[in-house]
């Protein structure tokens, strides 16, 4: 896999970005785990997850108090 600039236009396979926990990648349209916690959702280094379960993995991390999560689907940047 290469790196670098994609065609947003024509690649149907756009790229939203890797999952926060296991870097596998989110695709434009894919369903996307959002963290509700403000301290996950910082404008420069947002995570998102590619699962339920990966965004129970960051958990352990983060701390929570009143942790819980969103669904929603990748969009373009
Ligand atoms: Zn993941
Ligand atoms: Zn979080």
């Amino acid at each position: 896999m290469t790196k670098g600039r994609t065609d947003m236009a024509t690649n149907p396979n756009v790229a939203f970005g890797v999952c926060s926990v296991c870097r596998k990648e989110i695709l434009v349209g894919a369903k996307l785990i959002r963290c509700t916690v403000s301290t996950c959702n910082r404008k420069r280094f947002p995570l998102y997850f590619c699962s339920p379960s990966c965004w129970d993995a960051h958990l352990p991390d983060a701390r929570h108090r009143d942790p819980a999560y969103t669904e929603e689907v990748a969009r373009k940047q």
